[in-house]
C-alpha cells in the first residue's frame, strides 16, 4: 500500500507553488519597504511559550495544540501561531534595546490539530507582522495601512472587507467582562453549550459564536465599544482619523474580539464573502500586555497574520499561466557522450547569460532522439537543439522550432547567442 499525507495536511505542487511564490515575493516587498525586516523563527518551542502567550483558557492551548515530549522528557509544541514564538526571540535576543518600533515579519507554516473542513488545515501558512514598542494609535493604522497595501498589490483589496474594533484594556476591559458575563448568564438557556462554557472560560469568544440559535442574544449583548474607558476612546478614535487621512475605508464591528487573551484596544480583520463560512483572510490587534507576561519589558504591541492558503486560494487562475512561462525555452539533446561534453558548457553559458539567464534542460546522451523530442514537446519548449554524431563533426548544431517543426544549423561558437537572441525576441520569463 502507498503512504499518503496526513489527514488535514496538504502539498503543495509546482503549479500551485507559483502563486505561494507570487504572494511571498509581493508581502516581503509590502512589508519591507515600510521598514519591517524578516526574522526566522523555529516551528517548535517549549509548550510554556504558548500556555503562557497564548492563554492557558483558549481553545488553542486546551485543544489544538501538537504537543509532545522530545527524547529528554522535555515538553515542546509545533507552533500553533508566531506572535507568542517571535516575542520569545524578542526577548531572548534583547531587540528591544533598539528604536522603538521594532519592526519584524515572519512566514511560515503553523500547526493546530482542527477538525479537517474545506479550507482549514492542520498545517497551515501565516504572513505574520508586528510592530513593537510604541502605544500611538498611528502604529495601529501604519499596520493595517501595510495590510490594505499588501492586498493592494496583490490586485485584491477590492474584494475584501475591513472591519476594526476596540477591546478595550487592562482598565476598562474587566469591568466590561463583568458586564457581559451577567448578560450571557441571564441568557444562558437560549446560547449553545459551546457559548454557556466559554461564558465562564473567555466570555469575549461568546461573541464570535457562528451558531444562528445564538444570534439574537448575542445581537443584545453589551458592546465593548459604550464600556471603554476616556483613554481607549480616544485611542480608538484617533485610528480611525488616520486611516481616513489614508483613505482606507473600514466598517466598525462590535463583535469583532479575537480569539486569544492578549488582546486589547485596536483589533481588526479582513473578510471576503467568497471563500464560503471560512471568511476572514487576515486579521490583528493590538496586544500590550504580552511581552511582559512572557518575562520581557513592558513593551506594547500590534500585528497580524494573514492566512496564506485563502489568499492563494483568492487569486485568479490567470496567475498558473506564470508557471507555464517557467519551463524551460530550449531543450538540448546531445547524441552520444562525445556531444553530451560539448553541450555541458553552453547549457551552462545559457543559465548564467546576463542581463537574463536562458532556462534550458539538458538530456543525458543516452535516450533515443525520437523520445527526446517527445518529450520537448511534452514539456512545451520552443526550441529543441539536437548534436549528433555527424553535427559535432561539422562544428554545427540542429536548431529545431517545437511549433512549426522547420529545423536550421546554427554553428555550435555562436549557439548561445543565437539562443539568447531567440529567447530575447518572445521576451520569455
Ligand atoms: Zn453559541
Ligand atoms: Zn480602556
Amino acid at each position: 500500500m502507498t503512504i499518503k499525507a496526513v489527514r488535514g495536511v496538504h502539498d503543495i505542487l509546482p503549479s500551485e507553488a507559483v502563486k505561494w511564490q507570487h504572494v511571498e515575493t509581493v508581502a516581503r516587498q509590502a512589508f519591507e519597504v515600510y521598514g519591517y525586516e524578516e526574522i526566522r523563527l523555529p516551528i517548535f518551542e517549549r509548550t510554556e511559550v504558548f500556555a503562557r502567550g497564548i492563554g492557558e483558557t483558549t481553545d488553542i492551548v486546551q485543544k489544538e495544540m501538537y504537543t509532545f515530549e522530545d527524547r529528554s522528557g522535555e515538553s515542546l509544541t509545533l507552533r500553533p501561531e508566531a506572535t507568542a514564538s517571535l516575542l520569545r526571540a524578542y526577548i531572548e535576543h534583547g531587540l528591544f534595546v533598539n528604536p522603538k518600533p521594532v519592526r519584524l515579519y515572519t512566514i511560515g507554516p503553523m500547526f493546530r490539530h482542527e477538525r479537517p473542513q474545506a479550507g482549514r488545515y492542520r498545517q497551515f501558512h501565516q504572513l505574520n507582522l508586528e510592530a513593537i514598542g510604541e502605544v500611538h494609535p498611528a502604529l495601529d493604522a501604519e499596520v493595517i495601512g501595510v495590510l490594505m497595501e499588501l492586498f493592494r498589490s496583490l490586485g485584491l483589496a477590492d474584494r475584501l472587507t475591513l472591519a476594526i474594533n476596540s477591546i478595550g484594556d487592562a482598565a476598562c476591559r474587566p469591568a466590561y467582562r463583568e458586564k457581559l458575563v451577567v448578560y450571557l448568564r441571564r441568557y444562558a438557556a437560549e446560547l449553545c453549550e459551546e457559548c454557556r462554557e466559554r461564558t465562564e472560560r473567555n466570555p469575549l469568544r461568546v461573541l464570535d459564536c457562528k451558531n444562528p440559535r445564538c444570534r439574537p442574544v448575542l445581537d443584545g449583548a453589551p458592546s465593548a465599544r459604550d464600556s471603554l474607558c476616556a483613554d481607549c476612546a480616544q485611542h480608538f478614535l484617533d485610528v480611525q482619523d488616520y486611516l481616513k487621512a489614508m483613505r482606507i475605508s473600514f466598517e466598525i464591528n462590535p463583535r469583532l474580539v479575537r480569539g486569544l487573551d492578549y488582546y486589547v484596544r485596536t483589533t481588526f480583520e479582513l473578510t471576503t464573502t467568497e471563500l464560503g463560512a471560512q471568511n476572514a483572510v487576515a486579521g490583528g490587534g493590538r496586544y500590550d500586555g504580552l511581552i511582559e507576561l512572557l518575562g520581557g519589558p513592558r513593551d506594547p504591541a500590534i500585528g497580524f497574520a494573514v492566512g496564506i492558503e485563502r489568499v492563494v486560494q483568492l487569486l485568479p487562475e490567470s496567475y498558473g499561466d506564470a508557471w507555464e512561462h517557467r519551463r524551460p525555452f530550449a531543450v538540448l539533446i546531445p547524441i552520444g557522450d562525445e556531444a553530451l561534453k560539448r553541450l555541458l558548457p553552453i547549457a551552462q553559458a545559457l543559465r548564467v547569460a546576463t542581463p537574463k539567464p536562458v532556462p534550458v534542460e539538458l538530456g543525458y546522451g543516452g535516450r533515443k532522439l525520437r523520445n527526446e523530442l517527445d518529450r520537448a514537446n511534452k514539456l512545451g519548449v520552443a526550441w529543441a537543439v539536437i548534436v549528433g554524431e555527424r553535427e559535432l563533426a561539422g562544428g554545427q548544431a540542429v536548431l529545431r522550432d517545437m511549433k512549426s517543426g522547420s529545423q536550421q544549423q546554427v554553428s555550435l561558437r555562436v549557439l548561445v547567442q543565437k539562443l539568447i537572441a531567440l529567447s530575447s525576441e518572445v521576451g520569455h520569463d
